[in-house]
């Protein structure tokens, strides 16, 4: 019988798996995707958030503890859990050592790259080359890789894991780690989730999702009509604004919009509806999403001058591009007078100061709402772009509840050898918000977590079954 089985194909299955194999215990992958299409989110990605104390290889100064514990706090609004993310934000002081050691290899911040050069290392190759690495090693050390396997059930007996299903067929195994992803890909139940707003509108229907198909949170949800404990509420997200024009599943992070705070954003009626420059961009990125997501028809226009140009990443896709904003208005088909009334309100409401988009610099309006608070600067030069914005769903946070042996838990009670990492538990640390960098973090500390302690349990059994 295998030691242990690991669900999935992403990050976290891929640090459980590792880590269960450096322990000794056989391990056999199941991996929904066909290999062409393995990884999962985690392919999509390009860095992970790290505490440090002091420069280490590839990040400069210091991310310490307290102050990535401070920035979690403030964009979950305390829906976390203090424990665990402390726990993942020491872990990820400690991991790229044994990344590397599997392949992982790293690289500074890009120049333009976000304000993150201190706080998150880079993987060479993105996402992709972490996930290939990872399977070269894992393959090295024995592991069992199987594709086009999507699990649907488990069999459970009292809390324990027995055997899981694909399909028909019925795989035995001493331990087990799901890491399985969230229901992203699953636009079913995010439309349950959802719901009608008061204009009668599906909102759901309007979303796109920015990373894998295969998240369809087939496991989720049957672990949560089996009993286990579960946490997070089903609208929370990760969601962020991306091209309108961006494909329904895998468009990754080239569909991302980056130019929001150095302009204004408007939504179909021609009126804006939030801060655009509320705090540095990657600590604001993944509100965006929700904020379009509850304006009418799902959809926004971020609006920017010749002057916004060349201060951030530049989408692949051309935005509308137009010589005055009555003409940009008419090209983004809306309401030219509506449009040009709340241009001009901003623009005479913007304060001068010292523009400086690597600080919270003190360009405001006055008199404005919603205010803008950074980066304020009139749109009066042209050409004028302007990019429609629709929801890009990156994760869920519905998940099932653990403490810091990452098992499932039944009524309160820990599984003895059912483990859970990554998305389908990051909503212990991550009730609501995200500050870049940490879906990496989160599963990369469970994940090896879940591995040890799957490997503990079923090599304690095998010796009890040698005994
Ligand atoms: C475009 C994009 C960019 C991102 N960039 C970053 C970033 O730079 N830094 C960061 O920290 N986070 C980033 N994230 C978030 C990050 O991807 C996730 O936090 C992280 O990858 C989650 O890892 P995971 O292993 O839990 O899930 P995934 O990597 O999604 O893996 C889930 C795996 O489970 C498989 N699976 C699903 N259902 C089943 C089933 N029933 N049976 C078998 N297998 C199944 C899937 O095929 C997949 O292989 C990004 C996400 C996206 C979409």
């Amino acid at each position: 019988m295998i030691d242990v089985l690991v669900i999935g194909g992403g990050n976290a299955a891929l640090c459980a798996a590792l880590m269960a194999l450096e322990a000794g215990a056989s391990v056999l992958m199941l991996e929904a995707a066909p290999r062409e299409w393995r990884g999962g989110n985690s392919m999509h990605t390009r860095n992970l958030r790290c505490m440090h104390d002091e420069p280490q290889d590839v990040l400069v100064d210091a991310y310490p503890e307290e102050e990535f514990w401070q920035d979690l706090l403030k964009v979950t609004g305390g829906a976390t859990n203090e424990a665990l993310a402390r726990l993942v934000i020491r872990a990820s002081s400690t991991c790229r050592p044994w990344m590397r050691k599997h392949g992982v290899r790293f690289q500074p911040s890009l120049s333009g790259a976000l304000h993150t050069a201190r706080t998150n290392a880079f993987f060479m190759g993105g996402g992709k080359a972490l996930v290939n690495a990872y399977h070269r090693s894992a393959e090295a050390l024995g592991a069992r890789v199987r594709y086009d396997a999507p699990v649907d059930r488990l069999e459970l007996r009292d809390g324990r894991f027995v055997a899981a299903f694909v399909g028909d067929e019925r795989i035995e195994a001493r331990a087990c780690v799901l890491a399985a992803g969230g229901f992203e890909s699953n636009r079913e139940w995010l439309r349950d989730a959802w719901g009608r707003n008061d204009a009668g509108e599906w909102p759901a229907d309007n979303f796109l999702i920015r990373g894998t198909r295969f998240n369809r949170g087939t496991l989720l949800r049957f672990m949560v009509d089996a009993g286990a404990d579960s946490i997070g509420d089903p609208t929370q997200a990760h969601m962020v604004a991306i091209d309108a024009r961006a494909p329904l599943y895998d468009g990754g992070i080239c569909t991302r919009i980056d130019c929001v705070s150095l302009g204004v954003v408007v939504n179909r009626d021609a009126r804006r509806f939030y801060d655009e420059g509320e705090d540095f961009w990657p600590k604001r990125y993944a509100i965006w999403g929700r904020l379009v997501a509850q304006q009418p028809g799902q959809i926004a226009y971020s609006i920017i001058d010749a002057k916004a140009v060349g201060r951030f990443m530049p989408p692949v896709f051309p935005g509308t591009k137009a010589n005055s904003l009555p003409e940009l208005a008419r090209a983004l088909q809306l309401d030219e007078a509506r449009f040009m009334a709340t241009l001009t309100a901003y623009n005479d409401a913007c304060r001068p100061g010292a523009f400086d988009h690597t600080k919270l610099d003190d360009c405001v309006t006055e008199g404005l709402a919603p205010p803008k608070t950074h980066w304020a600067r009139p749109i009066e030069t042209p050409p004028f772009y302007g990019y429609a914005l629709r929801p890009g769903v990156t994760f869920t946070y519905l998940g099932l509840k653990v403490d810091d042996t990452a098992a499932v838990r039944f009524g309160g009670e820990a599984s003895p050898n059912l483990f859970v990492a990554g998305e389908m538990m990051a909503g212990n640390v991550l009730g609501k918000g995200y500050t870049a960098g940490v879906g990496m973090s989160i599963g990369t500390a469970f994940g090896r977590i879940a591995g040890t302690r799957a490997a503990q349990a079923a090599l304690k059994e095998r010796e009890h079954a040698a005994a």
